[in-house]
């Protein structure tokens, strides 16, 4: 099973280069952002109450959020792996995916961590802000996603790190670029298991 981790903040590409890497690699794709937006639109009870939080640009919940990552991930422990992306954000939830996985003995095989300068994250997400219709992406509550996953999803980095298994990948070029690169580290750890550590 190759189970991945696309880590980075908001504005990082994250959920297109995961799109990308479901269909190269016939993974499932996990994002906790959209199970949410799902939640919201069908307006359910955990939308309404995840709706606070994402509207003011903070984390929904772990006991919120953990919940559906134990009900969706135990449905496809069969597929070739998964893409985990948007998730895990604290150390509460990287312990509960750690625990979920171990178990099982297949644990998360890689971590990809991609890198992208603050100012053109809040760039990419005003410039994104009209065609994406999200409610979360205005000026502030941008400003305070990107100051939350500095306070609270960062230190998510030493975590991995202290297990190796961190590979930080420079997110400021082309989409196909960054995708190229991300490839590249995946099918390094397939055929010789190391995990190159930066690719620039
Ligand atoms: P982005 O990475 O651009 O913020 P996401 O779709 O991953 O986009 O997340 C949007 C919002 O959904 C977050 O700001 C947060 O409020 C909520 N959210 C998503 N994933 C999680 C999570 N794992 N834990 C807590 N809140 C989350």
């Amino acid at each position: 099973m190759l189970n991945l981790i696309i880590f980075g903040p908001p504005g990082s590409g994250k959920g297109t280069q995961s799109s990308n890497l479901v269909k190269r690699y016939k993974l499932v794709h996990f994002s906790t952002g959209e199970l949410l937006r799902e939640e919201i639109a069908k307006d359910t009870p955990v939308g309404k109450e995840a709706k606070k939080y994402i509207d003011k640009g903070l984390l929904v919940p772990d006991d919120i959020v953990i919940p559906k990552l134990y009900r969706r991930a135990s449905k496809y422990m069969d597929s070739p792996g998964f893409v985990f992306d948007g998730f895990p954000r604290t150390i509460v939830q990287a312990e509960a995916l750690d625990q979920m996985f171990n178990k099982r003995k297949i644990p998360i095989s890689l971590v990809v961590s991609v890198v992208v300068e603050e100012e053109e994250l809040y760039r990419r997400i005003m410039g994104r802000s009209e065609d994406s219709g999200r409610s979360d992406d205005s000026d502030l509550v941008a400003r305070r996603r990107l100051e939350i996953y500095k306070e609270e999803t960062m230190p998510l980095i030493s975590y991995y790190k202290a297990q190796g298994k961190i590979v930080a990948i420079n997110g400021m070029a082309p989409v196909d670029e960054v995708f190229g690169k991300i490839s590249h580290a995946i099918d390094t750890y397939l055929e010789t298991n190391k995990i190159l550590a930066v690719i620039h």
